[in-house]
């Protein structure tokens, strides 16, 4: 087949076009009818799978009637068939039937994939190029490769749009998805992207090497595609329509991630501070991923979770004195030299909202727990004159912290007979579906109770001290000042710590809710299950609630010290 050269009025489309296009399904014209009257005064540009009909093409009339009172719409109609990932039985030959009746019907665009297009007869393609816009599109639902020798297949055919969408197994494919994108998008008008959880970067940036258009979801169990996010997340978290080439890449990275609220407020801070930037979830898999990845995207900053606290502290050139006492990094700035810098903001995170409330010279501080988090507690309460005890599950590493610190290990036993001005769980008992609590009534004697677990917002052991009377500060205090502290060195603005703290407590009432399905941290040695390792999309059942606890009673609290430290110039 020859290859027609790019048409004048598919340029018009593409400025015309929207950057995100909502994937709509249902299980008759009528469902399907019924979603984009809801979505389309927000989303003008959708997708509508006739693929998921039983009859596609008995429900065309029907939906001809929404086409025509919407004359604002860009629809396009896929009609996957089963071999390519998608729900229709029918031949090529039938597909190619129902897509030009979709053309007659007043659909605007048409995906047909490659594998069709190779079956169909000689010009049966340039014929429905001649009624429709074409999007000739290719699904890789394993893995990202081979992209060239794919696309050089698929010039042999005419198009208006090229679409590639493969699987992401490691960060660096989104860099090879964009890499090409990039390539080819002076040329030809191509959408690419990859599927799953770790093709985030790709559906946020993709538009930015030059992809017309992303996918989205209308809302979370809608998901057409593996990874795929809702359209009210990439607009409004991710602020798609205002990405650009100037726009500063920023992330968490970690194993697992996806349980993050990071990007939620960041997003957040960034918008509310108009700051270019966009925030991500990266899913690293290994150090090694992630670091392909900085310089090529590239990436300003990363905030760091677990596993690579540590790990991370080999790769910085040079790094805070905090970072080199603690010897954990959860924030690192890549200078324009390329270099990585390393600070710790988690030692902020644990002291600041103490220090709103009491003052920490002299003050009797129990440590439970003696990981990551706990040592970053150590040492910044060390740092500030409190005299610190330590008491864990395993006695011999809070007595290793405790002789690193110059802090007391403290035996079980003996947490009953003492008492405090403040207990900081830094275990994570309690999170999640957790219901457990690191100590039980009777050793709940203090003043103040700082449980670092932020989901769900109210814990057992917060709910214990507040029946004791006990003052509680939620763990999402601490999210909210490490994040803070990093927003101010990436930025250099003041953190707009109200807002942070808002749309993070409203996330944990929509998860408490069970709107927003946010996955629990798996315990160490769980592998989480990996969405890109799905043989086909399959449409999710809806999200069900993570958390059910009462989150609303709990927030409230968090609210005020965090309005009040708006106020005050944040503190390094
Ligand atoms: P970590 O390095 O894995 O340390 C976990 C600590 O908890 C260890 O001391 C461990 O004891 C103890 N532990 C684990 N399971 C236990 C159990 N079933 N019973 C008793 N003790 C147990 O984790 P981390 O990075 O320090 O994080 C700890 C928690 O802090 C997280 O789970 C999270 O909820 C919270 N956190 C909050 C924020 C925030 O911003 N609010 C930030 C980071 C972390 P052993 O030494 O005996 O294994």
């Amino acid at each position: 087949m020859q290859v027609s050269s790019i048409v004048f009025a598919s340029r018009i489309q593409r400025f015309r076009l929207p950057r995100v296009c909502v994937a709509v399904v249902g299980e008759d014209a009528s469902n399907i009818i019924d979603r984009a009257e809801s979505l389309v005064r927000d989303n003008p540009f959708m997708e509508f799978r006739l693929d998921y009909l039983a009859n596609p093409a008995a429900g065309l009339p029907k939906l001809k009637h929404f086409l025509d009172l919407h004359p604002e719409a860009t629809v396009i109609a896929t009609c996957r068939r089963v071999v390519n990932g998608g729900k229709f039985k029918g031949s090529a030959a039938a597909q190619l039937d129902i897509l030009t009746k979709a053309a007659a019907t007043g659909f605007q665009l048409v995906d047909i994939e490659l594998q069709s297009a190779e079956i169909l007869k000689s010009g049966e393609l340039a014929q429905l190029k001649d009624r429709v816009g074409v999007i000739l599109s290719f699904h890789d639902f394993k893995a990202t490769k081979r992209l060239e020798e794919t696309f050089a297949a698929m010039k042999q055919y005419p198009a208006d749009f090229y679409k590639v969408v493969s699987t992401a197994t490691s960060l660096y494919d989104n860099v090879q998805m964009m890499k090409f994108v990039q390539a080819h998008s002076a040329q030809h008008e191509m959408v690419g992207l990859c599927m799953g959880e770790q093709g985030i970067i790709s559906r946020v940036l993709g538009v930015r090497a030059g992809s017309v258009f992303t996918f989205a979801a209308a809302t979370r169990g809608e998901e057409t595609a593996p990874g795929q996010v809702t359209a009210g997340e990439l607009r409004d978290t991710y602020r798609i329509e205002m990405v650009d080439a100037a726009t500063q890449v920023y992330g968490v990275a970690g194993d697992p991630v996806s349980h993050s609220l990071s990007p939620i407020m960041m997003n957040a801070a960034f918008r509310r501070e108009t700051v270019n930037a966009v925030f991500l979830a990266l899913h690293a898999k290994t150090m090694k991923d992630l670091m392909a990845c900085v310089p090529d995207i590239p990436i300003r900053g990363l905030s760091i979770t677990m596993p690579y606290k540590q790990d991370i502290v080999h790769s910085l050139s040079n790094s805070d004195a905090l970072t080199k006492q603690v010897g954990a990094c959860n924030t690192v700035v890549r200078g324009q030299e390329g270099k990585l810098y390393g600070f710790n903001t988690d030692v902020a995170g644990v002291v600041v909202p103490l220090e709103q409330r009491i003052a920490l010279q002299g003050a009797k501080v129990l440590v439970v727990g003696a990981g990551g988090v706990a040592r970053a507690a150590v040492f910044g309460l060390k740092n500030k004159g409190a005299e610190v005890f330590i008491v864990n599950r395993t006695p011999e590493k809070a007595q290793a912290l405790a002789k690193a610190t110059k802090a007391k290990y403290l035996k079980r036993a003996d947490v009953a007979k003492a008492s405090f001005d403040v207990i900081i769980n830094a275990t994570p008992l309690g999170m999640g579906s957790n219901r457990q609590s690191p100590l039980e009534d009777k050793e709940l004697n203090t003043k103040f109770l700082f449980d670092l677990v932020y989901v769900p917002a109210e814990t057992k052991l917060m709910k214990m001290a507040r029946a004791k009377g006990i003052q509680v500060i939620p763990g999402l205090e601490m999210f909210v000042q490490q994040g803070a502290r990093q927003f101010e060195i990436w930025s250099g603005k003041p953190a707009p710590i109200a807002e942070m703290s808002f749309v993070v407590s409203k996330a944990l009432e929509r998860l408490a809710a069970g709107s927003v399905e946010v996955e629990e941290a798996p315990p160490p040695n769980k592998p989480q299950p990996r969405a890109e390792e799905k043989a086909a999309p399959k449409p999710k059942p809806s999200a069900k609630p993570a958390v059910k606890a009462a989150a609303r009673k709990a927030t409230k609290p968090a609210a005020k010290p965090a309005k009040k430290a708006a106020k005050k110039p944040a503190k390094r």
